[in-house]
């Protein structure tokens, strides 16, 4: 069962992921492979696929240059047995990761010098029908670095990069020709907004969805969902499709007996894996509870796109004027972790702003996936920095943003590369995010910063001015 849940749970982060170009490092053991893939990569985020059949479980880890995104694949050491062939299982590792991969990262040894067992690798990966880039690792010397490589031109594998994986020279160059290799994003065709309504047994979830059908009477088909934990409708409105996942209806139609505790929160996380937008549905009456708070923080933490729905909102007496925004604000500071996302008040029963939820729904999405011109962003950042400069430690030395982008969407995550992270206190972070929150919008989706150290040299100096002249 655990291994089960395990296995679905990894799918669904692969899935997520899927869309992402690979890119696979190979290369004898101790040639720098693993140095070199924490230099690519973003962070610790790795993420394991376990497949039965191969010996060590590959890690695939998110990477970006400029525009590009991408995993990286460490495939682990090609080893020969008597220098002559690869130990079978290995070679099934890396044969696994190529054949997935948009490209491949050769990396050989520059210290070393050329072996034969880089040639036996070079003439088996000339027979596989990926486009190879050739690393030579360890070239710490500018100088001596092309010297060094220039042996490597006999692989036939093309031009031989000068690397250092400890200290990253000469990687700019090695990922400006990676990137020509790697497809551009495909978006999907047919756009489908999922929809979770997520909350506590007897909120109305299974209500409003019955609101929302009402309120669209072209409904497609109620269809079994992809998993066991709830059942999707398919919603057709206007020019939009909805894939509404619905975790009640399931505990309703299988009528199963559960204590009044019964909560399915596992179903609920879940659910919000599913989904783009989650609806938080809240008793008005019994107002936010500790396990809406739990539902709150993953719906965060997952990037997740959300509407606070406030319902049964006619069952709430004596109303007055400022009842709404009192109730707002007791609810808001509840659920801080979700100050971005727009509230409403609702009632499932009377239809009340029913229509004006699905309204949110779509406004919600569109930013969830909203890309921004990487020259807005740096204008941002200067507009920023002029207001309130980046702090200066205690030695004296000055945090400096050299410019920012966003690398990705669903949730929108702007990397900023700084000349050191650790300068950049947790106060300057929230700063900046409430400087992007403020000219971007963002209403309704949460967003990344990724603070990139990254130091510039000449090398990747005109690059940096290329990008900031964009402006
Ligand atoms: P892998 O087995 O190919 O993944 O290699 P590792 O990344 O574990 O590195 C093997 C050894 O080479 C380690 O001792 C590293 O410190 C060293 N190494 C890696 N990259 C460089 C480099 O750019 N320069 C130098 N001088 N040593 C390196
Ligand atoms: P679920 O368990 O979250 O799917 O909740 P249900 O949709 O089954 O609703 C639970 C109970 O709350 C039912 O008795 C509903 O009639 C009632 N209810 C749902 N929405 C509203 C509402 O907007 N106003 C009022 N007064 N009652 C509601």
């Amino acid at each position: 069962m655990k291994g089960q849940r395990s296995k679905l749970r990894s799918s669904l982060i692969a899935a997520r992921f899927m869309p992402l170009p690979i890119v696979a490092i190979i290369g004898r053991p101790n040639v720098g492979k693993s140095t070199i893939v924490n230099r690519l990569a973003n962070c610790q985020d790795a993420i394991v696929h376990d497949e039965p059949g191969i010996t060590r479980d590959r890690t695939y880890r998110p990477a970006y240059w400029g525009e590009h995104e991408y995993q990286v694949v460490d495939t682990g050491g090609l080893v020969f047995d008597d220098e002559t062939e690869f130990l079978p299982m290995i070679r099934e590792q890396a044969m696994a990761a190529l054949a997935e991969a948009s490209a491949a990262i050769f990396v050989v040894d520059g210290k070393v010098g050329l072996t034969g067992g880089d040639e036996a690798i070079a003439s088996w990966l000339r027979l596989q029908r990926v486009p190879v880039v050739l690393a030579v690792n360890k070239c710490e010397s500018e100088n001596t670095g092309l010297t060094q490589a220039a042996d490597f031109w006999q692989l036939g594998l093309g031009e031989p990069f000068p690397v250092s994986g400890i200290h990253g020279n000469g990687t700019g160059e090695l990922l400006d020709q990676l990137v020509t290799h790697l497809p551009t994003e495909v978006l999907p065709e047919v756009e489908e907004t999922k929809v979770a309504i997520i909350g506590r047994p007897n909120v109305g979830k299974s209500s409003l969805l019955n609101a929302f059908l009402g309120e669209n009477r072209a409904i497609v088909s109620p269809i079994s969902g992809t998993t066991r934990d709830a059942i999707d409708t398919i919603v057709q409105r206007g020019d939009n499709t909805y894939r509404l996942i619905d975790t009640a209806g399931i505990r309703k139609k299988k009528n199963v007996e559960y204590g009044a505790e019964f909560f399915g929160i596992n179903r609920a996380f879940k659910a919000i894996r599913r989904a783009d937008v989650v609806l938080l549905v809240i008793d008005a009456i019994d107002g936010v509870t500790d396990q809406d708070q739990k539902l709150a923080d993953r719906i965060s933490q997952e990037g997740r796109a959300c509407i606070i729905v406030i319902n049964k909102w006619d069952a709430v007496e004596d109303k007055e004027s400022d009842t709404i925004y009192e109730y707002e604000k007791e609810a808001r500071s509840r659920l801080y972790f979700l100050d971005w996302a727009e509230m409403i008040f609702v009632s499932a029963v009377t239809g009340q702003r029913v229509e004006k939820t699905i309204e949110l729904v779509d406004k919600a999405s569109s930013e969830h996936k909203r890309r921004v011109a990487t020259a807005v962003i740096n204008e941002v950042i200067e507009e920023a920095t002029s207001w309130h400069s980046a702090p200066v430690t205690r030695q004296g030395k000055q945090g400096k943003i050299y410019y920012g982008t966003q690398v990705r969407s669903e949730p929108p995550t702007i990397a900023l590369f700084v000349n050191d992270p650790k300068r950049f206190t947790e106060n300057y972070r929230r700063y900046m995010e409430s400087q992007f929150r403020k000219h971007l919008g963002f209403t309704g989706t949460p967003m990344r910063l990724l603070w990139r150290g990254k130091k510039v040299r000449e090398s990747e100096q005109s690059s940096t001015n290329r990008a900031l002249r964009v402006k």
